[in-house]
């Protein structure tokens, strides 16, 4: 392939280990791609703690030669962009996509051997484009930086976010907005979306896809028999884990096309994504979701809906008899609800505080959620409060409450306190829409980021108790008519 000529790199000395793997498999997997140049960028925010588990060093550059970095303007040493080719079920429909606002600088190792891609969203055209300007404006991707933080706070696999600049140029939607480039680092991009582009392709794309992300993403899988059905195994596994963690601390994704999931595991693509306030399994907060198919209690039904279209992916390598691979997929897709059960179930008890098994358990979760859903209780507060022996005078939560107190009996005497059990997994502080709006609207509009730095600094340790973030806690007064865009 061609070098772009920005690629040519100047040295810098923040400690870059690029790889670029990725550029080594077939050529249809990819394009060259370069960041376009920008009027006068300058910087939103750095991730300095981020910046340190990733063994770079931001306090060896000056801000202007980081905005320049992050803008693309500079490449880091060993970089070669690239824009990935995927395709993707959206909304249900089929379509040819590829990364049209979104160029791929390399793979980073990091100290503890770990191998990370860095992205930049919104640094300008690609070949897979389409219509679009390939860029980003600064609320949603400081919305991203925000939200994939708090996720990876909460201990829920996630994309991270290690800087926004801003562009000096404006990018035009309903209005014209302040462009900005966000820096997403991944465990890798690889979607299920870019399964279906390779099966599209042929065969041998499929095949060097598929031994690449193994080796990328489950390298025990390697040498084992049948490792293409082990692999869709795995992948299953890890998104049942992923579904179960988003439904267990009231997260909606909002845009749950094939390709916005991530065959690694990790929670990618925030667009119109939100947590919920008052528990309702119908909550939709997308504009664009009419029909409600991304809504929370719609989620570990899509997941499996995702990981059929994966599993049609991969057939032919599965087993050459058509029918053979069916069958054994079949059953693997089948065994999806059972799996996401299981995870649920091991977190809905930590929730409650439950330290054995009994097989009554989710029913009993059950029927606090019909009470959450009749009351209109926050989930998140909900949750907490019974981890601080907080209870609620309505009659039909004391006979729940009866239940659950009887059933915590049964625990006995345990080595750790169900109440710290139960803080360690109930959240006090989440990323509540009206706080994410308002920090977003300050830095949009007074061009001020220290409403955005306290609501981090909360974000960053959720399971504490601090009377100072008590004022993140609350939901909002009403929030009827909130509505999440997609980040474009
Ligand atoms: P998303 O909704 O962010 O997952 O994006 C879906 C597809 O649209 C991806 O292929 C993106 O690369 C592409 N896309 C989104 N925004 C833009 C844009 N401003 N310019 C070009 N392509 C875009
Ligand atoms: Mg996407």
């Amino acid at each position: 392939m061609d070098i772009p000529a920005a690629s040519i790199a100047k040295p810098d000395t923040i400690g870059w280990r690029l790889e670029n793997s990725y550029s080594r498999l077939p050529e249809a997997l990819f394009a060259a791609a370069e960041p376009a140049r920008v009027r006068e960028p300058r910087v939103a925010i750095l991730n300095q703690r981020l910046a340190v588990e990733l063994g770079l060093n931001l306090d060896a550059i000056t801000l202007e030669s980081a905005a320049a970095l992050f803008a693309g303007q500079v490449l880091p040493v060993g970089s070669l962009p690239i824009a990935q080719a995927y395709a993707g079920h959206q909304y249900g429909g089929f379509a040819m996509l590829g990364d049209g606002r979104a160029i791929l600088l390399g793979e980073h190792r990091t100290p503890d051997g770990r191998l990370v891609d860095i992205q930049l969203k919104g640094p300008g055209r690609t070949r897979f484009s389409r219509g679009g300007d390939g860029r980003a404006a600064l609320g949603p991707m400081l919305r991203e930086y925000i939200i994939s933080e708090a996720m990876a706070a909460l201990g829920i696999p996630t994309t991270r976010s290690l800087a926004v600049v801003t562009t000096g140029e404006a990018v035009y939607r309903a209005s014209a907005l302040r462009g900005a480039v966000l820096t997403r680092v991944a465990t890798s991009h690889i979607r299920v979306g870019t399964f279906e582009y390779a099966a599209r392709r042929d065969e041998s794309t499929l095949r060097a896809l598929a031994d690449y992300t193994i080796a990328r993403h489950y390298p025990e899988l390697t040498d084992a028999p049948q490792k293409y059905l082990e692999f869709l195994r795995a992948v299953a596994d890890r998104q049942a884990s992923l579904v179960a963690r988003w439904q267990l601390v009231g997260f909606i994704h909002g845009v749950m096309n094939t390709d916005n999931v991530a065959i690694s595991g990790e929670t990618i693509d925030y667009g119109p994504c939100a947590f919920m306030n008052a528990y309702d399994p119908d909550t939709v907060f997308s504009s664009i979701d009419s029909g409600g198919r991304y809504a929370y209690g719609n989620q570990p039904h899509i997941t499996q809906w995702n990981l059929t279209r994966f599993a049609e992916a991969l057939l032919p390598l599965i087993d050459p008899d058509q029918g053979k691979a069916i069958a054994v997929a079949t059953e693997v897709l089948e065994n999806f609800p059972a799996r996401f059960e299981g995870y649920w179930l091991a977190g809905i008890r930590k929730k409650l505080g439950l330290q054995t098994d009994e097989a009554a358990d989710a029913e009993l979760a059950q029927s606090l959620f019909e009470w959450m859903h009749k009351a209109r209780a926050d989930f998140t507060n909900t949750f907490r409060d019974l981890s601080s022996g907080v209870l609620f005078p309505d009659p039909a939560f004391q006979s729940w409450n009866v239940r659950w107190q009887a059933r915590r009996s049964r625990d006995g005497e345990r080595s750790i306190s169900a109440y710290a059990l139960m803080q360690s997994a109930n959240p006090a502080v989440i990323p509540r829409n009206h706080r994410v709006e308002e920090a977003l609207s300050a830095a949009e509009q007074h061009d001020d980021l220290s409403v955005l730095h306290r609501l981090l600094a909360a974000l960053a340790s959720p399971y504490e108790t601090r009377a100072d973030r008590s004022d993140y806690r609350d939901p909002p007064a009403d929030e009827s008519g909130y509505r999440t865009f997609c980040g474009t």
